[in-house]
């Protein structure tokens, strides 16, 4: 149905001569900025490809697989409506594949396109022009810093040299550089709106259940959408979670509504509980629209400068504006160039895990048994020599963890949980007990639907596991049952106890995280932001320091034991 509604865009001969042509990727979807932006509808065509072989790299999220080829189809429709000319290609193979063979078959003199973020696009890229396809590479400006606005704060990387990359000073020089919340002061100087940066110590509120959580507004898949969740479900049986229930916004006019319900209905309240964790509510006030931004559905620029003018207006309050503006100006941004001048943790000189095992691929929760292995690509760095493999509890098997076990179930069924759910949960887990940091990254990059080499690998790898031994964090992001109980209501419904560390009814994660301190204490227990815990572990006795790691000896036997059930 798709392509019979496409096929009306496609251009004769002579528009393919006389009109000039764009490469869209997937994940550039937009005509608000770029090549798509200065040319005229009239003078304008767009090469489009679904490359069944990127789709199948890995057992991707089947929600994100949709959301991407419908987002693609939905702006195809959405450029030929405007008359621009659509070439709408398929391949079982590579983009670059499907690129070669469109070459041949319209010859191109030129195909534009804005330089791709991800690594994995732009090998595909750079082999497609390899092969002939006179792709030419402009810069991408959907993002809101450039190379040299990165270079500048830190200094150009140089190759096997170890460098420390803290996200503060990146954010504050952006700040200055747009102007973003600044306040004009006498001789050309600018301070920050509400005297200070960073709002972030207001912003640590856990949630108990007021003010109520506005309902998100869904969006039924029409059409287009409908037939690509089939696709899906016949093409990708085995893949990660399911497309059932899918309501998330596909068509521009949706993306743009759900964005307006963040930006009034969300973010007034966001900044308070940005960190709480709740059962009820997973999703409390975050915008959800990382998969959306990830694919220029919706513009870093645009969404800052809505929240801005809300904030100017009194609509948002200053900590919450500033919270949401440093995730995206300066997070988001930061992680995309850290990605760039490490190459994806490739140049940095950290200890390395062995390469992998072939080992099962396990992608629906507690149901495969295809001995496939994962895909071997990627740094492994692991700086503390975590290489446990990861448990089956990260795939959908109950481990007895609520807290684990609540946030796995949310990822299986929407593809997306929330920053805090991610970080001191899931990395949490995994740094304390030692599971491979490079597996935990392929996991979240099969799991979530915004996830892309540039932005999971720096945050997993570096932010979440410190496995980059501190290129991008000061310390590991580490915690024990106190913080989760505070800012969550999950150890209330759970079988162990928060506030018990040792014993058969204990909570392992206050376990694990003494013993973990002991066991890196040559590496860490110098490090002056730890100091305050391991001056508390010093003064635990030897018989406190044994019962801890006999307690966290035994959660992660028990977490290595869960297995999947056999399937009938
Ligand atoms: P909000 O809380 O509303 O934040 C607003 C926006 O800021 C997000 O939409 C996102 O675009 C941006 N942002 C915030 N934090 C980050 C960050 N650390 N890095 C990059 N962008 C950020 N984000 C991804 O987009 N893709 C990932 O694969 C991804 N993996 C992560 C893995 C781990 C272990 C951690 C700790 C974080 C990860 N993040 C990732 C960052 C962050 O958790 C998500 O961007 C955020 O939860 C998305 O939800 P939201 O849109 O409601 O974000
Ligand atoms: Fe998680 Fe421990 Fe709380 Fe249970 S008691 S939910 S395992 S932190």
């Amino acid at each position: 149905m798709f392509q019979r509604r496409i096929e009306s865009a496609r251009p004769s001969v002579r528009e393919v001569r006389e009109r000039q042509w764009v490469y869209v990727p997937y994940d550039r979807l937009t005509d608000a900025t770029g090549p798509l932006h200065a040319l005229a509808p009239e003078n304008t065509g767009i090469v489009m490809m679904e490359a069944l072989a990127k789709a199948r790299r890995r057992p991707y999220h089947k929600k994100k697989l949709v959301l991407i080829l419908a987002s693609q189809r939905h702006f195809a429709l959405e450029q030929a409506a405007r008359g621009v000319k659509v070439i709408y290609e398929f391949t079982d193979g590579i983009f670059a594949d499907g690129l070669t063979r469109a070459h041949k078959a319209y010859h191109f003199d030129s195909l534009t396109m804005m330089e791709p973020a991800e690594r994995e696009m732009r090998l595909d890229v750079a082999e497609a022009m390899a092969r002939g396809v006179p792709l030419r590479q402009v810069e991408d400006t959907s993002w809101l810093s450039t190379n040299a606005d990165f270079d500048r704060v830190y200094g150009a990387a140089k190759p096997g040299a170890q460098k420390r990359y803290l996200m503060d000073r990146f954010y504050r020089s952006m700040r200055e550089k747009t102007g973003i919340l600044m306040e004009a002061e006498s001789q050309g100087k600018a301070k920050p709106t509400g005297g200070q940066y960073s709002f972030d110590e207001e912003n640590r509120k856990p949630y108990r259940g007021v003010p109520p959580v506005p309902r998100r507004p869904a969006y039924p898949p029409d059409e287009i959408t409908s037939e690509v969740m089939r696709t899906v479900e016949e093409l990708f049986p085995d893949h990660f979670g399911s497309t059932t229930g899918f309501d998330l916004p596909i068509a521009l006019a949706d993306v743009e509504s759900c964005w307006q319900f963040a930006l009034h209905e969300l973010l007034p309240v966001f900044g308070p509980y940005e960190d709480a964790m709740a059962t009820s509510e997973p999703d409390l006030f975050h915008s959800k629209l990382s998969a959306w931004i990830n694919i220029a559905r919706l513009l870093p620029a645009r969404v800052i400068a809505d929240v801005e003018r809300q904030a100017r207006s009194g609509g948002i309050p200053l900590a919450s504006a500033e919270g949401f503006i440093r995730q995206i100006l300066g997070w988001r941004e930061f992680m995309r160039h850290l990605h760039r001048v490490t190459d994806g943790y490739r140049n940095t000189a950290v200890d390395q895990e062995p390469p992998a095992k072939p080992r099962r691929r396990d992608t629906r929760a507690g149901a495969d048994t295809k001995p496939e292995p994962l895909p071997e690509v990627g740094a492994r760095p692991s700086a503390l020599g975590a290489s446990l493999p990861l448990p089956a509890a990260y795939w959908g098997v109950k481990s007895g963890l609520n807290c684990l076990d609540t946030v796995v179930a949310q990822v299986v069924e929407q593809g997306w949980s929330h920053h805090i759910t991610r970080l001191m949960v899931l990395s949490n887990l995994a740094t304390l007990c030692g599971y491979s940091p490079r597996e935990l990254t392929d996991w979240f990059w099969i799991a979530y639907i915004d996830a892309y080499d540039w932005v999971v690998e720096p945050n997993v790898l570096g932010m979440g596991t410190f496995a980059d031994g501190g290129v991008t964090a000061t310390k590991p992001y580490i915690c024990g049952s106190a913080y989760i109980d505070r800012m969550s209501d999950y150890c209330a419904k759970c079988r162990y106890n928060a506030k018990q560390s040792t014993g058969e009814s204990s909570c392992p994660f206050t376990a694990l995280y003494w013993s973990f301190l002991d066991r890196h204490s040559d590496q860490l227990g110098s490090n002056p932001r730890l100091s305050m815990p391991y001056a508390t572990l010093r003064r635990k006795t030897v018989e406190e320091r044994k019962a801890f790691r006999v307690r966290a000896d035994k959660a992660i036997s028990e977490l290595a034991g869960a297995t999947y059930p056999q399937p009938s």
